[in-house]
């Protein structure tokens, strides 16, 4: 939640714009005169300031001048303005502001964008923060700028290294490595070619004097991802490192999406079939058991029938929740089609899933859904080494039909 700083002489307009706030969940505080505005800001806390041009003690100019030279500058400005005109905004944008709004064409939709993009740099902020760094440099002097630059932008924790063989040495790995490209005992090259083979998913950002191709190409090719010339200054520094912690949050975010099924959040098809073919190796490797069942929800036809296919879709949604809250975390949870669901349980004989399935299909029985009762059938096997996955699940599918023949809403196997 952010929290928004409205400065604005008048009580009308800070009403409105306190409503407007409201309404996309964030909070406000509201002030008439920048002496007021400026005492707010010191209290820390405030993640955006909009402002009028007139204020009760002066011009908007003179209260972001003094904002620029308080410990809160790093805050953004937007101007709400009655005027406009082309000089007034040059004037403004050269103070740094990050935008300009006429109160004619304000929209709650507009603000919106505004604080979704405030609240995505939120997080890269935060992820940046907690990353655990490593700095490789036989340089002292270069260690104590980078890791004074980094502390300086909040980041937690930060190891600095001279030898690279001390660095190979550390016992944890990093999420992201800074090095030189040239070091003593191995060359920059073979330490990131090591650093990328050891550490696949890092960031690796290399540090050089060199602004020829050849060694800029052969650190990238060695397994770098990025690059940047010495000497730097902090938000040169700063930059580099989060435009590759944007795209290493992409790419999480893309592996995540490549797993998960969209509507209810649980792992898609494919993905479930991978899993549990890796937990019939682990079990037939460690003879350890392992048990699937198959879960179905009943007469789901008639919901969508009845309701509409939202409605269902809604069903889907608090089904998956229901089976999430109520399994191990160890447990695998998997939307295997439609309205059907697969769960593995890792070192379970079938004689232990048999009350946990029916405890999973009592808890999706009492769930309080208005005006309909959801229950589901469920069909249970335990896996046999010398069977493949397709006949595990193919028994507990089995089980799951005759659960159906039964009268639905039993556990069969
Ligand atoms: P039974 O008790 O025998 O399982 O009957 P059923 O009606 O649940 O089974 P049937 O296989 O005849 O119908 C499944 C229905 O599930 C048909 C389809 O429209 C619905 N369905 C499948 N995927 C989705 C989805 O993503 N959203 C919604 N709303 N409905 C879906
Ligand atoms: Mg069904
Ligand atoms: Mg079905």
């Amino acid at each position: 939640m952010l929290k928004i700083l409205h400065v604005d002489r008048s009580g009308l307009f800070r009403k409105v714009m306190r409503e407007m706030v409201m309404r996309t969940g964030h909070t406000v505080v509201s002030v008439a005169k920048s002496a007021d505005a400026l005492d707010v800001l010191a209290s820390g806390g405030i993640d955006l300031v909009v402002t009028a041009l007139e204020l009760d003690d002066g011009n908007a100019e003179n209260f972001i001048n003094a904002l620029s030279n308080s410990e809160a500058r790093e805050v953004p400005v937007i101007v709400v303005t009655a005027t406009d005109s082309l000089q007034q905004r040059e004037c403004l944008f050269s103070l740094g502001v990050v935008d300009y709004m006429l109160k004619s064409e304000l929209s709650e939709d507009r603000f919106r964008r505004y604080f979704d993009a405030l609240v995505a740099g939120d997080e890269l902020s935060r992820c940046m923060r907690a990353l655990r760094v490593a700095v490789l440099d036989d340089s002292q002097v270069i260690l104590s700028i980078v890791s004074r630059i980094l502390s300086l932008n909040g980041f937690e924790s930060c190891s600095l290294f001279a030898d690279p063989l001390d660095l190979f040495k550390a016992e944890e790995g990093f999420d992201l490595y800074i090095t030189d490209i040239v070091l003593p005992k191995m060359s920059g090259e073979q330490v990131v070619s090591r650093l990328r083979r050891e550490h696949p998913d890092s960031i690796i950002l290399s540090m050089s004097k060199f602004t020829g191709e050849k060694p800029l190409s052969n650190i990238l090719l060695a397994g770098a991802d990025d690059y940047i010339h010495k000497p730097f200054d902090a938000a040169g520094l700063m930059s580099r490192i989060k435009v590759n912690v944007r795209s290493y949050l992409l790419k999480k975010r893309l592996e995540k999406m490549a797993v998960t099924d969209g509507l209810t959040g649980l792992f898609n098809h494919r993905f479930s079939y991978e899993r549990m073919e890796q937990e019939c190796a682990k079990s037939c490797r460690y003879e350890r058991p392992f048990s699937l069942a198959m879960v179905d929800i009943d007469d789901f036809k008639r919901v969508n029938d009845t309701f509409g296919h939202r409605k269902g879709d809604e069903v889907l949604v608090a089904v998956a929740r229901t089976l999430k809250e109520t399994l191990r975390t160890v447990d695998l949870v998997g939307r295997y089609g439609g309205e059907e669901f697969v769960i593995g349980f890792p070192e379970t004989p079938l004689i232990a899933v048999r009350p946990a399935a029916e405890k999973l299909r009592r808890a999706i029985a009492a769930l309080s859904l208005p005006g309909l009762s959801v229950t589901v059938s469920i069909g249970i096997a335990e896996y046999s080494c010398d069977e493949t996955i397709e006949s595990l699940v193919s028994r507990a599918d089995s089980n799951l039909y005759a659960a159906k023949r039964n009268g639905k809403n039993r556990v069969e196997g």
